[in-house]
């Protein structure tokens, strides 16, 4: 199965624009301020290398979503006008009119989940029941949306020497999909490992996609764990948290390793800890955290 294929696996979008993007480097981090998140990315030179490109607003449509585990509503959005990101960024999108309101606002961030240069744009989400979400996860395809961005250095660094330990909690997949797919599609030298941890089989999002990576990329190894589990279930993989024994059993050089950790603010603050309780030095650990969970 090609990328374009896994792109779009299970979405079917009404219709699909193919649109290759030129990779474009800048040489400025461009610094914004910010209206809806609270975003904690600690700052490395690895980071500022990966520098952001010139934000875009616009209009986009949705084509389409769909429940791709349950509790993960998968959205493919068709921006107005040609949208380049790269693998790790994110976008805010807002809804002009929303069905439903709350004081938490309509516009929110969410890590692109879909592959640079495979279109459409893919996002995903868990759903809470804010208003922001049932107006979504309701909304009909041709729905016009705001859509802001690309934001943020959550990139893949350039030194394929060293090599990546990605440690992914529940929905903190998202950005980690569009980096390893990425990864996969240029064919980098990277050696990419993900430890991925959600509760049970049935709610880990894209695990298809990942070991579909996996197969096509011999740089990159997926290690998928659950920590609780639903009895019936089939489950192949790990079981257990996440922690420094667990690391240290599927990684080899921890110490010199490039840490990227993105889920709840419970996850990352732990995985942080055991980053650096492995030798991890805290320069070489980028983290994204998910408010709201
Ligand atoms: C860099 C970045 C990338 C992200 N990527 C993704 C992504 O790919 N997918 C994704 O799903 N999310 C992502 N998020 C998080 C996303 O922006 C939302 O915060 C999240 O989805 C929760 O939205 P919500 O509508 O469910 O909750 P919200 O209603 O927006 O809740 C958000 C905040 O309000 C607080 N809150 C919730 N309920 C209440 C209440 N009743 N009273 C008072 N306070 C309350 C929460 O504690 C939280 O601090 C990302 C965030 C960041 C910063």
């Amino acid at each position: 199965m090609g990328l374009e294929q896994i792109a779009t696996e299970g979405l079917r979008p009404r219709s699909i624009h193919w649109r290759e993007t030129a990779a474009v480097r800048f040489d400025a981090v461009l610094l914004r301020s910010d209206r809806y998140r609270k975003k904690r990315v600690i700052r490395t030179a690895a980071n500022d290398a990966a520098a952001t490109r010139p934000e875009t607003d616009m209009k986009a449509r949705l084509v389409g979503s769909r429940m791709i585990v349950p509790g993960i509503l998968a959205f493919e959005v068709e921006p107005a006008e040609p949208f380049e990101f790269k693998a790790g960024q994110t976008s805010d999108i807002a809804i002009p009119q929303p069905a439903y309101t709350d004081d938490r606002g309509s516009a929110r961030t969410f890590s692109i989940t879909s592959v640079p240069g495979v279109a459409p744009l893919v996002f995903a989400t868990r759903m809470t029941g804010s208003a922001f979400k049932r107006t979504l996860a309701e909304a009909p395809p041709g729905a016009l949306l705001d859509l802001d961005g690309p934001y943020g250095s959550f990139t893949l660094h350039h030194n394929a020497a060293r090599p990546a330990i990605i440690l992914a909690g529940g929905i903190g997949i998202t950005p980690f999909r569009s980096i390893i797919g990425d990864a996969t599609r240029r064919n980098l030298p990277h050696r990419i490992t993900l430890l991925y941890s959600n509760t049970s089989a049935s709610s880990a999002a894209f695990l298809d996609d990942l070991t579909q990576f996996a197969r096509e990329n011999p740089n990159f190894h997926v290690v998928p764990t659950i920590t609780a589990g639903v009895p019936g279930e089939p489950w192949s993989f790990e079981t257990g948290r996440i922690d420094a024994a667990f690391v240290k059993a599927h990684v080899d050089d921890p110490a010199g390793a490039m840490f990227y950790i993105a889920g709840p603010a419970g996850f990352v603050a732990a995985m942080g800890r055991t980053a650096t309780d492995i030798g991890a030095d805290p320069d070489n650990i980028k983290s994204e955290e998910f408010p709201g969970y």
